[in-house]
């Protein structure tokens, strides 16, 4: 099924360190031994005769056709992607969006049932509360971080679990091993988006789950340029579903991008290492002022799911959701007080950046469906980057005396 791939055996990082994969993993080096990573900006491949033509369109030998199947720079980037989450195989795809939806579709089929938590990405509640029924794949949403509830939603014909942790807006956790060992008992495949954590802060796979999908548009990619995304899992779910189905749908991600890719996993570490250490030390400034009712982040001991965030999760993350007094006046305020942060719904990049969810990206939602998840009116989701922490935590401030003027 791997035809495509062809592995220099030299660039087989598997004994090494999260750090040493992150900037050798995958290297395929051509001809011209080129130190950087090559970007193979082309559509297709020659072959040297019919018979090699016919022998890689029978998957007799390996090698590329198209680059809607593979590409060599896409290629490197899915094996740093594996080597790096612990997984048997890997298919990027052009975005995050794109991951998701080829991950549930290629394994679902009509008379299926799908579990998933309320608490999710606006698209990917989409995905599963909208666009699977049109196809006679029936949908429960549950409260994600109650395990019971995920028991309590399985039927007979149930097939996948998916869900999000930590997720958008409000970190709400769930317990991947709990969950997953669910969806085990009774036959279904769980399918964990973690985005929000990075591969640097937790890996689903070691807790159970089937399969991890990314947005690398978010921290993979981190400074703000291309859009990409990413889905692993074991070489049966990958080579018995989810190939085929890129392969036939064309969800690829255009060698450029994952080239840009391919070359930020090499500070993944550094970045998620810098811009936690911040998020954290905010977080704990943020709580301290007036104005400010509540603050969010995994690794304080206010935190409502910190067991299960210590027990799953190597760091808090980048995001901090934080609640000020006065509703959406003073939310509104706090945005436009901000010199630094910038107003934006995207998040894991260099920059920081911050959104009022219940205008933007929660909007879609009804005030009772939004209550439910905890975005409250005068919630601001906090993304922090990479500048100096103390120029934040005064623009913050400012940010702060603003909301209450
Ligand atoms: C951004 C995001 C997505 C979608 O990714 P795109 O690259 O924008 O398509 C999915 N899930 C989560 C948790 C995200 O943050």
């Amino acid at each position: 099924m791997t035809n495509t791939k062809s592995i220099d055996p030299e660039a087989d990082c598997e004994d090494f360190a999260m750090a040493t994969r992150l900037v050798h993993g995958g290297t395929l080096r051509s001809q011209f031994n080129e130190t950087s990573e090559a970007l193979f900006l082309t559509q297709g491949y020659v072959y040297d005769s019919a018979e090699q033509a016919e022998r890689r369109f029978k998957n007799e030998e390996p090698g590329y056709q198209y680059s809607r199947f593979s590409n060599p720079t896409v290629t490197m980037f899915e094996e740093r992607m594996r080597l790096l989450e612990g997984a048997e195989e890997s298919r990027a795809t052009a975005t995050g969006m794109a991951a998701v939806t080829s991950a549930l579709l290629c394994y679902l089929k009509a008379g299926d049932h799908v579990v998933a938590s309320a608490a999710m990405f606006g698209s990917c509640r989409y995905v599963v509360e909208d666009l699977c029924p049109r196809f006679g794949i029936s949908a429960t949403l549950v409260d994600g971080s109650n395990v019971d509830a995920w028991e309590e939603a399985v039927r007979p014909n149930t097939k996948l679990f998916f869900f999000e942790t930590p997720a958008n807006p409000t970190l709400a956790l769930v317990d991947i091993a709990a969950v997953s060992a669910i969806a085990k008992r009774i036959g279904a495949v769980t399918v964990v988006d973690n985005v929000f954590a990075t591969p640097m802060l937790q890996r689903p796979i070691e807790h159970g789950a089937d399969v991890v999908v990314y947005s690398a548009t978010k921290h993979i990619d981190g400074q703000g340029r291309c859009l990409g995304g990413v889905v692993l899992g074991s070489k049966e779910y990958i080579n018995d579903h989810l190939h085929t189905f890129i392969r036939q749908t064309g969800p690829s991600i255009s060698p450029f991008n994952a080239w840009v890719m391919l070359k930020s996993l090499e500070t993944l570490a550094l970045r998620v290492r810098a811009q936690c250490d911040t998020a954290a030390r905010l977080a704990d400034h943020l709580v301290g002022l007036s104005g400010v009712q509540r603050v969010l982040y995994p690794t304080r001991a206010d935190f409502p799911q910190a067991e299960v965030a210590k027990k799953q999760m190597k760091g808090g993350g980048q995001v901090v959701p934080v609640y000020l007094d006065g509703g959406k006046e003073a939310a509104f305020k706090f945005l436009n007080g901000l010199k630094i942060i910038k107003i934006s719904n995207n998040l894991g990049d260099a920059k920081s950046l911050v959104t009022h969810p219940a205008t933007t990206t929660h909007q879609r939602l009804t005030p009772d469906a939004r209550a439910e998840l905890g975005i409250t009116d005068g919630m601001v989701r906090l993304s922090i980057g990479l500048e100096d922490p103390d120029d934040l935590a005064a623009d913050l401030e400012r940010a702060v005396r603003a909301a209450r003027s």
